[in-house]
C-alpha cells in the first residue's frame, strides 16, 4: 500500500479530472458566507476511478456538482481532459447519477433512460437502451412509471440513464445510498464490469469504505468542512477485482487505512472548523 500526495498523478498530462486551488462559498442570509471547500486539489488520470470519501457536510456534492456546471467555484480551476464543466456538459460527455434520482414522474423508465439521447439530440440506441435496461435488471418495468417502482430500482434506472451516452466522465454521488447491501453490491459488480468495458474518468462519491476500496484505483480522503482533500490512498489491488479480494489481508489494510483517516486512530470523527 502506498500513500502518495494528490499533486502527482495526471497533473503532469493535464488530463482526467484537474481540480487547482477550488474554494467554494455559499452566500447566507445576512450578508454571511458558508464556506464549503478552501483550497481544493485534486488530480486524478484520464479513465481511473477515484472514490471520495469524508464526513456529511464536507463538500463532497458540491465538488461533483461544480464538475458538472451546476455550480462554480468561487476561486481556482477545473478541467477535465483539459476541457471545462461548461464544455464537457455542451459536449454530452458527462454522465451524472446523483442521490436524488431525478427521474421525470410522467415518462416510463424506457423514456427516462433516453432522455439524454434526446436532450444531445441525437437519435436513441434502442438495441444500447434494452441491453442497459436487462443489464440493471429493470426488463419488467420499462414501460412502468418511476412512482411504481422501489427506490432501489428508481437508482438503478438511474445509473443507466447516466451510463446511455456512454459518457467519457462519470459523476456518481452516492448512486446506491438508499440501498440494502445485497443489491448494492451486485450493482457495484455490474459498475465495476460497465467502467472495465469502457473505462470513464469516474468519480463516485460514497460513504462505503470498503465499496470505495473495491471500486477505486485511488480514494480521496476528505477532512471536515471547510472540505480539503485530507490524503490520496493508492489502491494497488490487481484488476479485475473480484469480491473475493474483500477478504485478503490487503483490502483489510487498505479499510483500516482508510477509517483512520476518517475516525482517528481512536476511532473519534474530526469536528467541523
Ligand atoms: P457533502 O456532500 O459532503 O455532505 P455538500 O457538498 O452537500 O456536502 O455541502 C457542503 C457544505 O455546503 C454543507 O455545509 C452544506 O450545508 C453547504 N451547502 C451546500 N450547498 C449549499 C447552498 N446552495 N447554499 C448554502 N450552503 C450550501
Ligand atoms: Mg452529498
Amino acid at each position: 500500500m502506498t500513500v502518495s500526495q494528490n499533486l502527482d498523478a495526471g497533473a503532469l498530462t493535464g488530463t482526467g479530472i484537474q481540480i487547482t486551488g477550488v474554494s467554494k462559498s455559499f452566500p447566507l442570509r445576512g450578508g454571511k458566507s458558508l464556506l464549503a471547500l478552501e483550497g481544493t486539489d485534486l488530480h486524478t488520470e484520464k479513465g481511473s476511478f477515484l472514490a471520495l470519501l469524508g464526513p456529511s457536510g464536507c463538500g463532497k456534492s458540491t465538488i461533483l456538482r461544480i464538475l458538472a456546471a451546476l455550480e462554480r467555484p468561487s476561486t481556482g480551476t477545473v478541467l477535465v481532459d483539459g476541457e471545462t464543466p461548461d464544455q464537457m456538459r455542451a459536449g454530452s460527455e458527462l454522465g451524472i447519477a446523483f442521490q436524488d434520482h431525478a427521474l421525470l414522474p410522467w415518462r416510463s423508465i424506457r423514456k427516462n433512460i433516453e432522455l439524454p439521447f434526446e436532450v444531445a439530440g441525437r437519435s436513441v440506441d434502442k438495441d444500447y437502451v434494452d441491453e442497459l435496461i436487462e443489464l440493471v435488471g429493470l426488463r419488467d418495468f420499462a414501460s412502468a412509471k418511476p412512482a411504481q417502482l422501489s427506490g432501489g430500482m428508481r437508482q438503478r434506472a438511474s445509473i443507466a440513464r447516466a451510463l446511455v451516452l456512454k459518457p467519457s466522465v462519470l459523476l456518481l454521488d452516492e448512486p446506491f445510498g438508499a440501498l440494502d447491501d445485497m443489491t448494492r453490491q451486485n450493482l457495484n459488480l455490474e459498475l465495476l464490469r460497465i467502467w472495465t468495458e469502457k473505462p470513464a474518468t469516474t468519480l463516485l462519491v460514497t460513504h462505503g469504505i470498503s465499496e470505495a476500496i473495491f471500486l477505486a484505483d485511488r480514494v480521496a480522503v476528505m477532512s471536515p468542512r471547510p472540505g480539503r482533500i485530507k490524503e490520496i490512498i493508492e489502491v494497488d489491488l490487481p484488476r479485475p477485482r473480484t469480491p473475493e479480494m474483500m477478504r485478503t489481508p490487503e483490502f483489510h489494510a487498505l479499510v483500516d487505512r482508510a477509517s483512520e483517516l476518517l475516525f482517528g486512530a481512536d476511532g473519534r470523527a474530526e469536528a467541523e472548523a
